[in-house]
């Protein structure tokens, strides 16, 4: 599987993208940077949007493509997660409010987005891969994925704080190939980082400690405005699994 990196940041500053990965050509994992980094064609591609949680660096996306699609698009953009989060969607963005409802425009069966619900742990088919969501620990109802394609799988956290059922799934994985992570804020703001649901570096090691994995962790989602400070706290670590999620880059798994 080829994961293309639009954004790994945690917030917005000149330069830095919102956090969104590109599957192949046509699953977004979260949106944040999709509709500044995805041309209209390659936004047309899209089939599904796996979607952690609603705070708007992971959902900005969904409104802004929304936009972009409707006329053009003749087909529906599956949307992927728990209940709960597919709720606040409708409740709190797709509420004709914030934006349109573009989960019943033009109607409710050629929508531009229809909303998939996924039982936590279940898998559910999209395309060749089989996708599971498993709930994390942050400040909102969110879930991290699981994704595989029957030979190589792939571990997204989305945001959270210390959490415990993901790592005890990942350790049935088979062909687990790499674990893309959340870390946002340096050491000395960890009051902050536990309080809004995120990791700083002296506790993504503590979660990889607790994953007993041996994989590589791909770091996302760094606060632009802390990202020189993070990111010598995490070469500090002098952890050989750890890399960061370059922006632009595509990795194979
Ligand atoms: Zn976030
Ligand atoms: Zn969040």
């Amino acid at each position: 599987m080829k994961l293309k990196v639009l954004g790994a940041s945690g917030s917005k500053l000149p330069g830095f993208g919102l956090t969104s990965f590109l599957l192949d050509k046509n699953i977004l994992i979260d949106t944040g940077a999709a509709a500044s980094m995805l041309g209209f064609d390659e936004q047309l591609r899209l089939d599904a949007v796996l979607l952690s949680h609603i705070h708007i660096d992971h959902s900005l996306g969904l409104l802004l493509m929304a936009d972009n699609l409707v006329g053009s698009l003749n087909k529906s953009i599956q949307i992927m997660s728990i209940p709960e989060v597919l709720d606040g969607l409708r409740e709190h963005l797709f509420n004709n409010q914030v934006w349109p409802d573009f989960t019943s425009i033009p109607n409710g069966k050629d929508a531009i987005f229809k909303l998939k619900p996924m039982a936590e742990g279940k898998p559910v088919r999209m395309g060749k891969y089989t996708i599971r969501a498993i709930r994390v620990s942050h400040s909102v109802p969110t879930v991290g994925f699981i994704i595989s394609d029957g030979k190589s799988s792939l571990l997204y956290t989305a945001d959270t704080r210390a959490t415990e059922k993901i790592w005890k799934e990942a350790k049935k994985i088979r062909g687990l190939k790499g674990v893309l992570i959340e870390t946002s804020f340096p050491n000395r703001l960890h009051g902050l980082a536990d309080l809004s649901g995120h990791l700083t570096p002296h506790a993504l090691l503590q979660e990889i400690n607790k994953s007993g994995l041996k994989v590589p962790f791909y770091v996302f989602h760094i606060k632009a405005m802390f990202v020189e400070e993070v990111q010598k706290e995490i070469a500090r670590l002098k952890n050989s699994q750890i890399r960061l999620a370059m922006e632009g880059a595509t990795y194979n798994f």
